[in-house]
């Protein structure tokens, strides 16, 4: 273990956004790159608008992205007594300091200041008064240097330089006592002994604040990176109009985890030209030098594009767990399926070239799992009629003296009746399809019949000769 400690603080005031899940997922790649731990704190102080069920919602979508954490999670509103704390030392110290001005006063003085074009921030009147004002429950700003300047060294966006006079005397408590965003998170960062911040770059105009918080704290400034953020095709903010934006909404379209982490991994980083990587991959490559500065342009086909091809690559023993609640939403199976991995694996890889998201995938197991599937209408009429059910009767009595039920046996088998009938193998396959899977499409109709097995494979023959009209 390296002494490498970053966290994933999200405010649980609405669903795991893939921006937020692609900060949690940089994080933790650096941190399982470099053999460092990764923590989790809910920052849920802004307790009006954060709840439980999206607490429940971050954790389970990073759950499912294999996002596992060392530490926490840590909820903030359980860790008033350490803010407190450090505000009173900051008081203490004379870094921060009570202010009396009442909200219509400052709103004055705002709206003078925004009438001659200056900046809005605290005229700081009472930085220097000590005296209380009777009745008055002050907040507590911090004391910002009047001038000079600070430089953050940022690992993706190198130095970024800020001048203190341009720094607010920022609230860290309101006048009921708790404190703020830019407190907790620095109170935090600190106890916690976080070493590295990585964030989404609308975070960039706190850092030169939080850097003196933690100055007056006693405590160095961890290394920040700051991220650009994504952006929709038409460079707006991300939002649901350019696709979905919720991770959990990621997994209910049928996305393979490790698909979706992929694609957020090359947002922003790279790899030479390498575009498809695993888990293990990404966590082996990782490296924060070669995290780039320009946006980052959701692009769908490429996601979908990577997951067919993740679909294509998972062993089957991973992709059961990952299928079977699709299954279990298709009605094909239930709670603690547990097929025969060799007809599984065979199963699947008949299939993994057709399937573009696990959906799919799983809707095309129906036929592999059930012999009382729909006939597709058109299907039916075309190919399950009196002109074939003699076929599909000399398919029935040849498949039924086939013993070594595999692919070589059965097309073998399927060759008799074609010689017999002197017709083309379409003419065979294509009813013995319909039958077997109630559609026309489908991977080889070998293979299917070799997964299927023998006895369903009767028992569907006969069920189809029975539905020729
Ligand atoms: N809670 C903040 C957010 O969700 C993150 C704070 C930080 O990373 O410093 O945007």
């Amino acid at each position: 273990m390296s002494d490498i400690k970053v966290r994933f603080a999200p405010s649980p005031t609405g669903n795991l956004h893939i921006g937020s899940a692609r900060t949690a997922l940089f994080n933790w790649l650096f941190a399982r790159s470099q053999g460092g731990s990764f923590v989790l704190r809910i920052e849920d102080t802004d307790t009006a608008r954060s709840t439980d069920e999206f607490i429940d919602g971050i954790l389970e979508g990073m759950k499912w992205m294999g996002l596992d954490w060392d530490e926490g999670p840590f909820r903030q509103t359980e860790r008033f007594d350490l803010y407190k704390k450090h505000i009173d030392d900051l008081l203490k110290s004379g870094d921060a300091y009570y202010c009396y001005c009442s909200p219509e006063e400052l709103d004055v003085h705002r709206k003078q200041a925004m009438a001659e074009g200056k900046p809005m921030s605290y005229n700081r009147k009472c930085r220097d008064s000590k005296e209380p004002v009777e009745g008055v429950k002050p907040v507590v700003r911090f004391a910002m240097p009047l001038d000079g300047s600070i430089v953050i060294d940022d690992m993706i966006k190198g130095k970024v330089t800020f001048n203190n006079e341009e720094l607010d005397d920022l609230i860290i408590a309101r006048s009921d006592g708790t404190p703020t965003y830019n407190l907790v998170v620095v109170a935090d960062d600190v106890d916690m002994g976080i070493t590295h911040v990585i964030r989404g770059e609308d975070h960039l105009n706190n850092t030169p604040k939080q850097a003196h918080i933690y100055r007056a704290l006693g405590s160095e400034t961890p290394r920040f990176a700051h991220q650009s953020l994504i952006l929709g095709p038409d460079k707006g903010k991300m939002s649901k109009r350019h696709g979905a934006t919720s991770v959990l909404d990621y997994r209910e379209a049928g996305f393979l985890p490790s698909a979706l982490m992929n694609y957020l991994a090359r947002l922003g980083w790279s790899h030479g030209d390498q575009e498809i990587f695993t888990t293990k991959e990404l966590t082996e490559h990782f490296s924060m030098k070669n995290v780039g500065t320009s946006a980052s342009i959701y692009d769908k086909d490429k996601l979908l594009w990577l997951n067919a091809e993740h679909i294509k690559m998972t062993p089957p023993e991973e992709m059961l767990g990952h299928l079977t609640p699709y299954l279990i939403k298709e009605g094909l199976v239930e709670e603690g399926w547990s097929p025969e991995p060799e007809w599984f694996k065979k199963a699947l890889a008949t299939l993994v070239e057709r399937a573009k998201d696990l959906n799919e995938l799983a809707s095309m197991m129906r036929y592999y799992i059930k012999d009382d599937y729909a006939f597709d209408d058109m299907a039916k009429k075309k190919f399950l009629n009196e002109n074939t059910k003699p076929i599909l009767e000399d398919i029935l009595t040849a498949i039924k003296g086939v013993t070594d039920f595999n692919e070589e046996a059965i097309e073998a088998t399927l060759k008799t009746v074609t010689e017999k009938r002197e017709i083309g193998l379409g003419k065979v396959a294509q009813p013995l399809r319909v039958a077997m899977t109630g559609g026309t499409a489908s991977p080889g109709i070998f293979e299917v019949l070799a997964v299927v097995g023998k006895d369903s494979t009767i028992k569907r023959l006969e069920r189809a000769i029975e539905a020729c009209a």
